[in-house]
């Protein structure tokens, strides 16, 4: 179990440590194995669980190691720089979040010991749905009370890990559209035991991706759960998922930080070996201005991160600095995936380099768990003043 930490850096550099260690023991062929048969990292999880991480956002009083987000944000960026990926399991360290900050006091008592001890998997989070895509209010699955239940109908889309997840934040709308009092209210979240419902009312379909993601589509047919599934006020859904995207924005941003770390390293060490007309390819500017160029846009990116995350940790607003944090993050860690492949020239493309690997995970933080457009337009109605184009 990890020790309660503020942000001191020694402590924070321990943190790195251990997490590097963990990490040398799946190197690039267990990612590359399961990769081809698409199969989720059973053994690279556990050993996540065991050593704590997955709980470090969760306080003492539950069982978790009570850590800061900076903290948790160095673990994610660690797997990642390590050549490991903590998309399998990011979910269990923030999805809980929501519990934390608006489940009853009963509801905290019976779940987050669980999820801090791993014996509880909580990492799977159903907001998207085909027909309204970014459109969250626009989402379409209804639950409607009937005594001591709500009846769900409706499907989610990209509902990632769902297979491996005991319990799901869902997101439904409990007031018709028309009706809701506010154009962000009339949704609502529920904390859902899939293993009381599947297949008794719940199904889910795994999604094959372009990289190895454990993403799912999940169908809801007059799915009967316990009124108690709801979490904090009924109608106020949307306001208490928006309050855990921050964290999830800050921690995926620092999984792109570590992405870019590694392509750099990678494009470094590559250009000072490989030697093509008789010098190491590195002693061209025309090869070394684009790694030095992605060192300089991930540092960047980087300061961003952790401005958003001191934000968050200081429990100010940081809705503008998460998602300025999740597109530069993004965005460095996509350019550097670009670069690493040009310097690696054909071996770029071989499988057993792990580039092309870490360039396809690396693609999607273009689009979720939210797009860049969408955060640019944030940006520009929230930060600038701008009309709301949509
Ligand atoms: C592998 C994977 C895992 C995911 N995991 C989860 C998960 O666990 N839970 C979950 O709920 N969701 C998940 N998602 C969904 C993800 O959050 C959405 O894909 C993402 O938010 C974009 O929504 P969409 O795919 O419906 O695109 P759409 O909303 O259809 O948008 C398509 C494109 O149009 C652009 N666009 C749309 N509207 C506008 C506008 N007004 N202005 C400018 N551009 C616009 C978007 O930026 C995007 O590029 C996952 C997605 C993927 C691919």
């Amino acid at each position: 179990m990890l020790a309660e930490t503020t942000n001191d850096p020694q402590a924070i550099a321990q943190i790195r440590e251990a997490v590097r260690a963990l990490c040398a023991k799946f190197p690039g062929a267990y990612w590359r194995g399961l990769d081809r048969e698409r199969a989720y990292p059973t053994e690279f999880v556990r050993a996540l669980t065991e050593a704590g991480f997955l709980a470090a956002l969760i306080p003492e009083e539950y069982g978790g190691s009570g850590l800061t987000m900076r903290a948790a944000a160095a673990i994610l960026e660690e797997i990642h720089a390590s050549g490991c990926n903590g998309g399998a399991c990011h979910a269990q360290m923030y999805t809980m979040g929501t519990v934390l900050r608006h489940g009853s006091a009963a509801q905290k008592a019976r779940y987050l010991p669980g999820i801090a001890k791993g014996t509880l998997r909580l990492q799977a989070f159903g907001v998207t749905e085909p027909t309204s895509g970014t459109d969250t209010l626009g989402l379409r699955t209804q639950a409607v009370r009937d005594g001591d239940h709500y009846v769900v109908n409706g499907q989610k889309i990209w509902t990632s890990r769902a297979e491996h997840s005991d319990l799901m934040l869902l997101l439904a709308r409990t007031t018709p559209r028309e009706q809701a009092a506010r154009r962000t209210a009339g949704l609502s979240v529920f904390l859902l035991d899939m293993r009381a419902v599947r297949d008794n009312g719940l199904e889910i379909q795994p999604i094959r991706t372009m990289m190895n993601h454990a993403t799912t589509e999940v169908f809801f047919d007059n799915m009967r759960i316990p009124a108690d599934s709801l979490i904090g006020q009924e109608g106020e859904g949307f306001r208490y998922i928006l309050s855990g995207m921050n964290a999830e924005r800050i921690l995926i941003s620092a999984e792109c930080i570590g992405d870019a770390k590694w392509f750099i390293d990678r494009a470094a060490g590559y250009a000072k070996e490989r030697v093509v007309f008789g010098r190491p390819i590195g002693q061209n500017q025309g090869v070394q201005f684009p790694i030095a160029r992605a060192y300089a846009q991930m540092r960047a990116a980087e300061l961003m991160v952790s401005e958003a995350a001191a934000l968050y940790e200081s429990g100010r607003d940081c809705g503008a600095e998460a998602n300025m944090a999740k597109l530069l993050a993004a965005d460095a860690s996509w350019a550097a995936a670009d670069m690493c492949v040009q310097t690696h020239g054909g071996f770029g493309f071989a499988e057993d380099f792990d580039i092309e690997r870490k360039f396809r995970e690396s693609r999607l933080y273009q689009v979720a768990p939210i797009s860049t457009n969408l955060i640019l337009s944030y940006l520009a109605e929230h930060v600038l003043g701008l009309p709301r184009s949509y």
